[in-house]
Order: C-alpha cells, then sequence, then structure tokens
C-alpha cells in the first residue's frame, strides 16, 4: 500500500504544535499535527491538581483568543488551559490526529523526503516539524538509591498533599515548581525542609502591574539569551493563592526550613552544598533590581503608576538562613517523602537526523535545524526567554512557518522555459 504523503508533518500537538498550525495554515503549507495523546496533554495530565497558570489570563494566551468568562487578571487551571488549547485547535481547523505516536522518522535515500513510521502506519513528508516540547521526561539525579527505603517523586507525578504517605517532606529544587508544591505541603500541615539552588524571583506585582508586564515592557521576554554565567537560572514564581511573590523568607517564616542545593546521599544522610545564603542573596538582588529597572521605565515614560516602596523591605533572616543545616538525617527527621522538582529532559530518538549536538541537544538557528527540511519549535531558548511559554511559542512558530514557505517557494521553481531537466 502506497504511503501516505504530506508537505509538512508537526510531531506533538501542545501549544508549539497547534501554533504551528496555526502559521502552516496562514501560509498555505499542507500539513498534519500527529499527537500520541491528546491535545495539550502535558496540562491535562501532566501537572498537579491545583496548578494554575504563572501568568495572568490576560497574558498567558495566543494573541488571537482570550480566556472568556475568566478575570483577565485572574490565573487560569491547568485543565481550563487544556480546554483552551482543545478549542483553539478546532477554531483553527488543526489537522491533529490524536492517539498516533511517530516511532522513527528518517530520510528516505534519494530523495528529500522523511519516511516516517507512526503507531498508525507509514508517511512521508517533505519536512518535519519536531514540537515534542521541552519538558517530556522528568529527570532526577541519581543520588538516593531506592533501597534507602525513602518514597521518591518527580513533580511531574505529584498530584496532592493526600497522595504522598504521612511524614516530611523534602523538596529538591526550587523553580516554580518546587517552591510551589513547598508551599502547598506546608498548607497542608507537613513539615517541609526546600532545597534551594540559584533562581530569579521577581516580584508578582509592582506598582499595581503584574510582572509579565514589567518583563514585557522591558524587553526581558524577547532577550535573545541569558547572562553569561547565569545559564542554569530557573523563574521561580506564583500564581496560586491569588498570586504571590515567591519569597523563601516568607515560606520560611510560615514553616518551610530551607537548606542549600542537596549533594550526596550516605548512610540515610544527605548533604546540602554551602550556597543556601547565596542563592537566596543571588535571588533578591535579580527581584531588586527588576523594581529598579520597572521604576526607571516608568520614571522615563512618566507613568503615573503609584509608588511602592514597601516592596523593598525584607522578612526578616529566618535561623535556617544564617544557620544553615549541611546534613539531614532522613529518618531522624520523619522524612518519608522526596519530591525532586528538579526539571526535565528532552527526547527526540524518533528523529534519526544529523541535527543534534553530542549530548543530544538540537542545533538550530531559531527552530531552523542544520538538517535541511528538520525544524524545532518549544526549546528552551530558541529565540527567546520566552520560547516555551504560551504566548513565546506563537511567534516562533509564525518564524519556522516563514522558512518553510521560504523554502517551499524556491522548490516550486522549474527555472526558465526550455532550462533544467525538461531538456534532458
Ligand atoms: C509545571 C509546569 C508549569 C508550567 N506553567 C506554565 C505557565 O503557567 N505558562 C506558560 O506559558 N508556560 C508554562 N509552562 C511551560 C510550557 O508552557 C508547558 O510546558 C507546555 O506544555 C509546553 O508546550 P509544548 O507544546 O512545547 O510541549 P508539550 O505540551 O509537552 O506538548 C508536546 C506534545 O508532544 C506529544 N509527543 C511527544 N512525543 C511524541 C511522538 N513521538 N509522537 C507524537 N506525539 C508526541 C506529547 O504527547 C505532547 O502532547 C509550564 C511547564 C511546566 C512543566
Amino acid at each position: 500500500m502506497a504511503a501516505e504523503t504530506i508537505d509538512t508533518l508537526v510531531v506533538g500537538a501542545g501549544q508549539a504544535g497547534i501554533a504551528m498550525s496555526e502559521h502552516l495554515s496562514r501560509n498555505g503549507v499542507p500539513h498534519l499535527v500527529l499527537e500520541k495523546n491528546r491535545i495539550a496533554e502535558a496540562w491535562r495530565t501532566g501537572r498537579w491538581d491545583s496548578l494554575v497558570a504563572n501568568g495572568p489570563a490576560w497574558h498567558d494566551r495566543f494573541p488571537n483568543l482570550e480566556f472568556t468568562g475568566t478575570d483577565p487578571e485572574a490565573f487560569v487551571g491547568k485543565d481550563r488551559v487544556a480546554d483552551y488549547f482543545a478549542e483553539y485547535a478546532e477554531r483553527i481547523k488543526a489537522p491533529v490526529r490524536t492517539g498516533v505516536e511517530v516511532l522513527k522518522a528518517e530520510r528516505l535515500n534519494g530523495s528529500g523526503a522523511f519516511r516516517v513510521e507512526t503507531s498508525d502506519g507509514v508517511i512521508e513528508a517533505q519536512r518535519i516539524v519536531a514540537a515534542t516540547g521541552a519538558f517530556q521526561h522528568p529527570v532526577i539525579p541519581p543520588l538516593v538509591p531506592q533501597a534507602a527505603g525513602v518514597h521518591q517523586l518527580h513533580s511531574f507525578h505529584y498530584r496532592n498533599p493526600g497522595q504522598l504517605p504521612d511524614g516530611a517532606v523534602l523538596v529538591v529544587g526550587a523553580g516554580s515548581s518546587g517552591a510551589q508544591i513547598a508551599d502547598e505541603l506546608n498548607r497542608a500541615g507537613r513539615k517541609v525542609y526546600l532545597s534551594v539552588g540559584p533562581h530569579d524571583r521577581p516580584p508578582r506585582r509592582y506598582r499595581g502591574r503584574d510582572y509579565v508586564w514589567w518583563l514585557g515592557v522591558l524587553g526581558l521576554w524577547d532577550a535573545a539569551a541569558q547572562e553569561p554565567g547565569r545559564q542554569h537560572v530557573t523563574i521561580s514564581v506564583s500564581g496560586a493563592y491569588g498570586g504571590r511573590t515567591m519569597d523563601f523568607r516568607r515560606l520560611a517564616g510560615e514553616g518551610v526550613t530551607l537548606l542549600g542545593m542537596t549533594e550526596a546521599f550516605e548512610g540515610g544522610v544527605l548533604a546540602f552544598a554551602g550556597d543556601l545564603q547565596q542563592n537566596i542573596a543571588n535571588g533578591d538582588a535579580d527581584y531588586l533590581q527588576i523594581l529598579d529597572r520597572a521604576d526607571a521605565y516608568a520614571a522615563r515614560n512618566g507613568l503615573d503608576l503609584p509608588e511602592e516602596p514597601q516592596a523593598r523591605a525584607a522578612f526578616p533572616d529566618p535561623e535556617c538562613l544564617t544557620r544553615p543545616l549541611r546534613a539531614l538525617d532522613l529518618e531522624a527527621q520523619g522524612i518519608t517523602t522526596i519530591l525532586w522538582a528538579t526539571g526535565f529532559r528532552q527526547d527526540f530518538n524518533w528523529l534519526k537526523a544529523d541535527a543534534f549536538d553530542g549530548q543530544g541537544r538540537p542545533q538550530h538557528q531559531r527552530g531552523v535545524s542544520r538538517v535541511p527540511g528538520v525544524y524545532f519549535l518549544g526549546l528552551p531558548w530558541q529565540s527567546r526567554r520566552g520560547s516555551t511559554f504560551i504566548w513565546g511559542v506563537w511567534h516562533d512558530a509564525s518564524h519556522v512557518a516563514d522558512q518553510i514557505a521560504i523554502q517551499r517557494h524556491y522548490e516550486s521553481y522549474r527555472g526558465p522555459a526550455g532550462c533544467g531537466a525538461d531538456q534532458a
């Protein structure tokens, strides 16, 4: 049986795949989107129960569709976000086929096309856009062996406090996920230890505006690269409980014990780096420089926004910060769970193309790979800080679709009459 053919195959129907479909349609590119689960599955089943978007509804969306029936300043729940993308796909009539996994894609010998094996047959495509996301496989550092007898799970598998065995919890990682989950567990009455690494923690709101607005007007979402030496800094923010600045001193005041980076495990004892004070100080510096830049922006543009000097007041240093613990005996402290909020890795195993570096990372320029016909979308810092986020991926998709349209334009050129293949 002849294989189904398509010009451009998009793999993955999360926000990246849906944005890609919209821009391909705008450019008149025939395409198909294959999704192994459901549209926006990660938002539906890959998040904890209480998760809300980190940005307000007016911001964390695509430009052409607002969240209806929601206060634009509110933080939308994860299921509503998933529904939004399903509705969006329907509106733009995105040609999405769900429940179909791409197993392998490789270029056919002697042809520009790719042979794509899927769980539902073979497809031949001229181009492939890998829109499978930056958050595919949870990563747990190999520090604590399973035999240690403590329950271990990744934030990807966390749902709610009731799911965890009784006892204290060590949350490792204080990006948005770890910090939010630590807050939730602490509110649920658990004793919580939080291992804090390098982070940025912008103010939730300042002078009446949400931080997403400040980062936008300051050009920080569009920054093309992180500052040198700060490659792995995560943003710690939260829309939970109406949206509060992620303040680790406040969390400590509410009962959470802060620790430095988790370093080693031996004989039931976890060791922590001596970097807690530095990590907190760097987070404070990031916070304060956003306030400074916001003030400068307001002054420069004559904005009549209420001044907020109290935003510079810090909570008192808790004892866990002035005299940080360097070791924790899990049993002695009653710690029954380690929750790893330690990030994700990408997986492009299915894509057999010379488009990766030695560590399997895509080699690309703004999503255009060095292999003709292979494109990526939704990668961290693909073109800018906002690239993995809802509002950012839409713009990256526009660029990738443009590049595809340009290639198709050249490919369709047949040369002057009487030249080329027809003459042979
Ligand atoms: C906890 C958490 C909270 C976040 N909160 C926010 C937020 O508030 N605001 C924001 O803007 N961003 C947020 N993000 C970042 C980002 O918006 C989401 O991770 C988003 O899901 C990324 O979308 P994506 O389309 O790039 O990837 P995904 O949503 O992961 O979509 C990729 C899709 O590809 C499919 N797929 C993978 N492999 C194959 C295959 N071989 N064949 C077929 N299909 C395949 C998967 O099933 C999946 O549906 C958050 C991320 C996390 C982890």
